[in-house]
């Protein structure tokens, strides 16, 4: 079924354990993503479901898997844990992409492994549809993301707070290594390791960097930068993470982990919707400074391979970290011009969009309709987004200023406008769809799941059809709180 070639595998036995799935009772398909299998030129026969979802549940181990869960350790919320690892992942094995990319295939929730802890190995049925969901609507907002190649219900319990059904998750990534990865090595003095790391990774990830002259700073500079390009198109969605914990941040610039992330709805800086996070640690507009944060910690496992001189290696290593900032904001900025449907940049850019968030803030406004009624606006239609604010006086200082600064532009309305649903979606992944589909899944009803996930194919299209997805949700049906559920 998959051409295999496993690297991860071949590096030294202190990377990873090798560890079996535990086979489960009633392995059925809920989900197999055929575009992704086509992508990755997996072979599945769709006419015999039994044995798909045998394979992708973990019952039955593919020819040519190494499977094997990988170590790694983390800060959570601040607090350094030298030892996490998958403790309910499987990396089955990697497999080279049509274009040519090597892709790791991982069952999530396939049972314990040496990193278990205290956990089961797990995974409830809630959390992963929605992985599946969410990993597969920022796949198709454009934003780089893990991605869902299936989901399999276990016919099993699993125990939480409350006794949920069990599920396996088949998750593919361009690779699953993490800050946190790093840190497991550099924790333990093992220099050695973290120098084996960084080459992997260096010829997976970043192949450009292996001629630099210190390949290692040239490593962090670029992770840094797809960190701070990633985060700010996080913003630019309304995409809350939840838990960045530098466990959960990718070396390859991939989102990852969709524990209890969410979108937002009306705009408001501070939001938070994890909660777990009672401090806000994570909340919409700390993650730029986490990120930071977490590349900080990076750039500590790496600073004995940057300079033998360590005080040469930590003033290079900061001179990164303090271009950060400057680096998110630039792609901060791109990202919201675009959004205005600004094709140039002029000094007042910045002051221009944070008019109209301070206008949403201020009204609560939705994030998504009020940009999708901004592009209908551009075309001289502005009772859609006037409806978006409670008090609209704030929005009516604004507008000239806007429609002044795309006159400076001189593009066509038309042209300007269709620009601007190119990168401003007509619906997001809202939290209350995901609820929905997850209440109706706990009742054996995938057909809220299906349709939601076919919904959020087409982010950027209006489809009548799907009209019911893009709405902001009513008072009542506004999820304030999303969970882990590990
Ligand atoms: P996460 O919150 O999913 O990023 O996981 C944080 C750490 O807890 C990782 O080391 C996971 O492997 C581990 N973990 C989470 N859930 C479970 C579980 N049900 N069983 C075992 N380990 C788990
Ligand atoms: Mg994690």
């Amino acid at each position: 079924m998959f051409q295999f070639d496993n690297s991860y595998a071949r590096l030294p036995d202190r990377f990873f354990a090798s560890v079996y799935p535990e086979p489960v009772e009633g392995p059925e398909l809920l989900r197999f993503n055929q575009k992704l299998a086509a992508e990755l030129g997996v072979e599945a026969d769709l006419s015999d479901p039994d044995r798909l979802a045998a394979v992708l549940s973990g019952n039955v181990v593919p020819q040519g898997a190494s499977p094997l869960a990988m170590a790694y350790a983390g800060h959570q919320f601040g607090n350094f844990v030298p030892q996490l690892g998958d403790g309910r992942a499987i990396l089955i094995g990697e497999v080279m992409d049509r274009a040519g990319q090597r892709r790791d295939i991982q069952w999530k929730g396939a049972g314990p492994t040496p990193f278990s802890r205290r956990g089961d190995g797990r995974a409830a049925l809630g959390p992963v549809i929605r992985e599946y969901v969410v990993s597969e609507a920022m796949h198709a907002l454009g934003i780089p993301a893990t991605r869902a190649l299936a989901a399999v219900s276990t016919g099993e319990l699993v125990q939480r707070e409350q006794e949920q059904q069990g599920a396996v998750f088949v998750r593919v990534a361009a690779s699953h290594v993490r800050v946190g990865t790093f840190q497991f090595f550099a924790a333990r003095g093992d220099t050695e390791g973290v120098r084996t790391l960084a080459n992997y990774v260096i010829e997976r990830h970043y192949p450009d960097l292996m001629g630099a002259q210190n390949p290692y700073l040239a490593l962090l500079q670029a992770v840094a930068d797809r960190q701070a390009e990633l985060i700010a198109r996080w913003l630019g969605v309304g995409f809350i993470h939840g838990v960045m914990n530098t466990d959960n941040m990718t070396i390859s610039g991939e989102t990852i982990d969709f524990g209890p992330c969410a979108f937002l709805d009306e705009y408001n800086p501070m939001k938070v919707f994890s909660s777990i996070d009672r401090q806000g640690r994570y909340a919409y507009r700390n993650q730029p400074g986490i990120g930071q944060w977490n590349i900080a910690r990076l750039a500590e496992a790496l600073v004995p391979l940057i300079d033998a001189d360590e005080e040469k290696a930590v003033g290079a290593a900061n001179s990164v970290l303090k271009a950060f900032g400057d680096t998110f904001q630039a792609h901060w900025i791109e990202v919201f011009r675009a959004k205005l449907g600004l094709v140039t940049a002029r000094d007042g850019d910045g002051d221009l969009v944070q008019g109209l968030l301070s206008a949403m803030e201020e009204n609560e406004a939705d994030f998504t309709r009020t940009f999708q009624a901004l592009c209908n606006a551009a075309e001289g239609h502005d009772d859609d987004l006037l409806a978006c604010f409670a008090d609209p006086s704030k929005l009516r200082e604004w507008l000239p200023k806007w429609n002044e600064r795309l006159a400076e532009e001189g593009r066509s309305p038309a042209d300007v406008a269709t620009e601007m649903r190119g990168v401003n979606p007509w619906l997001i992944a809202r939290n209350h769809r995901i609820e929905e589909a997850i209440a109706a899944a706990n009742y054996g009803d995938f057909s809220f799941f299906e349709k939601l996930v076919e919904a959020l194919e087409k982010p950027f299209e209006e489809r009548p059809e799907f009209a019911d997805y893009a709405i902001a949700p009513t008072a009542e049906q506004k999820v304030a709180r999303t969970f882990c559920g590990t």
